[in-house]
């Protein structure tokens, strides 16, 4: 069995205590995992801190060249990473080598990055500077999902800004992480990256922990919430990226068989565990049951393993938790909707659910109310362009969100109107490193990747001076 450890000031070592770490498609122990104390946590946090100014004043540039250097040693070691990703979440393996290619990808293009300054006046003329600095120990914490594309959100921007960093992965994901910390060891000096597995017992601590300047947290809006309460105490700032129940709409003229497979796609990739994945499908009532059928092919069609079976298309979900909450969400659909495709679990151990569609559903129950994240889709009915607006508004999630249709002025006009952070025509969110990503609503506050999520890294400081006379 491999042997991971945490990453603190440089050195590779033990956690405090330890505990294991499942595979979800065998339910199998896959390692022993470190799990950092809290002094473990605090050691790490003065580290970051006596780190931090050296690594402010080295010269960008210099900063750059590591982060691209950080870019090829994960391409080295793309493929061990990727497995162990695979181990641990449960993704196909395909589906985690693109996970490790978007990692590097933006180390290396957020390498290219100006932080630029500027320069003004102001109304009695004095000369004005705009400077961003770095804020100093930032602590990034990441979900289950997409351990390392998440990381990829908000590291490369963090450790270019100048800042040193805190890394905590999820409790049911954090081998690959620390085998990255391990990996990276020697390219960063001492204390600029830390990274710390706990047992989900550690975030009150990093949240109040006064020499932590930032938080960049991806996960649930409960959690959100709690993260938002504890960084009152030392006016942390924050930047919440949060969960999404994205509506999907489908007006009148679309046609199922060419768009199916694309919904298909963004509602069930990675079996549905996406916060940005289509979580409600409304589709016009002309085209309703052809729409059901063509979903349903697709789900029946689904290979659902093991991520290192030849052929699977889905995998597991992640852990028991999310998996029992899927089955309880499921269970109250079968209450008022029809299940027509999967709802089946496969005759194996580990958390699968086969792609389930679930038609003639509405609003007040679970799964069109609450967001599922599992590979269990409503398709509700709507008649009236208006009506379907307003009733996709009707949330307090805004994350993302869709309008299909070959009439692109009619769909711009409903996209103009969706209330989420990021709204596709004809095409779900697609997330790429250079374009800036949040949520409106409980969704979030703030912005990852693109210039705006590099922002988010640095303080603004202004210096003004009299203008010299000339
Ligand atoms: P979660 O909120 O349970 O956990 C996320 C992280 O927070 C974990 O590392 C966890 O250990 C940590 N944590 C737990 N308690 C904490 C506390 N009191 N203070 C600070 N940190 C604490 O989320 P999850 O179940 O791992 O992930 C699924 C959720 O994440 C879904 O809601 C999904 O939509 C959301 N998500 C959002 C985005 C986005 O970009 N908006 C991306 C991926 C996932």
């Amino acid at each position: 069995m491999m042997t991971f450890r945490l990453l603190i000031d440089g050195q590779l070592v033990a956690g405090d205590a330890s505990s294991p770490v499942l595979n979800p498609a065998t339910e199998e122990v896959l390692a022993e995992c470190p799990r950092a104390s809290e002094a473990q946590l605090n050691r790490a946090v003065a580290a970051a801190k006596a780190a931090f100014l050296s690594w402010a004043a080295t010269p960008i540039d210099h900063r750059r060249d590591i982060l691209r250097a950080i870019a090829d040693r994960v391409d080295a070691h793309a493929d061990e990473l990727a497995r162990l990703l695979t181990q641990e979440q449960g993704k196909p393996i395909d589906s985690a080598k693109g996970e490790l290619w978007f990692l590097a990808h933006a180390f290396r293009s957020h390498a290219a990055y100006e932080i630029a300054g500027e320069v003004m006046s102001n109304g009695a003329g004095n000369h004005v500077e705009l400077h961003r600095k770095p804020l100093g120990v930032v602590g990034l914490i990441l979900p289950w999902n997409f351990p390392m594309a998440l990381l990829a959100f908000k590291l490369p921007f963090a450790l270019l800004a100048g800042n040193t960093v805190i890394a905590k992965p999820a409790p049911t994901t954090p081998l690959t992480m620390l085998l990255l910390g391990e990996l990276l060891a020697d390219l960063l000096p001492a204390g600029v990256l830390n990274v710390i597995a706990d047992d989900n017992d550690l975030g009150d601590a990093l949240m109040q922990h006064p020499d932590i300047r930032k938080v960049s947290f991806t996960g649930s809006v409960a959690t959100g919430r709690k993260v938002m309460a504890n960084a009152s105490a030392t006016l942390k700032r924050l930047s919440l990226e949060l969960g999404g129940n994205d509506a999907a709409i489908v007006l009148d003229d679309a046609d199922p068989k060419e768009v199916a497979p694309k919904l298909f796609a963004s509602a069930f990739g990675n079996s549905g565990q996406v916060c940005i994945a289509i979580k409600r499908l409304y589709v016009h009532d002309a085209i309703y049951d052809a729409m059901c059928t063509e979903l349903a092919t697709l789900a029946d069609a689904a290979v659902v393993g093991d991520g290192f079976e030849q052929g699977t298309t889905h995998g597991p979900l992640q852990n028991k938790a999310q998996f029992e909450r899927v089955l309880d969400i499921l269970d109250d659909a079968r209450k008022s909707g029809t299940v027509i495709a999967g709802g089946t679990r496969p005759d194996r151990p580990g958390y699968f659910l086969r792609p389930t569609i679930v038609r003639d559903i509405a609003e007040g129950t679970r799964l069109v109310d609450e967001e599922q994240f599992g590979p269990v889709l409503p398709v509700i009915r709507f008649t009236d362009d208006e009506d379907v607006l307003a009733r996709a508004n009707n949330s307090p999630y805004g994350l993302g969100g869709s309008i299909w249709s070959p009439d692109l002025a009619r769909a711009s006009a409903l996209a103009e109107r969706l209330d989420a952070g990021t709204v596709g025509i004809n095409q779900h969110v697609g997330i790429d490193a250079d374009v800036p990503f949040g949520g409106s609503k409980q969704s979030g506050i703030g912005t990852e990747l693109g210039k705006e999520g590099l922002l988010e890294f640095t303080q603004l400081k202004v210096i003004s001076s009299p203008r010299l006379a000339t």
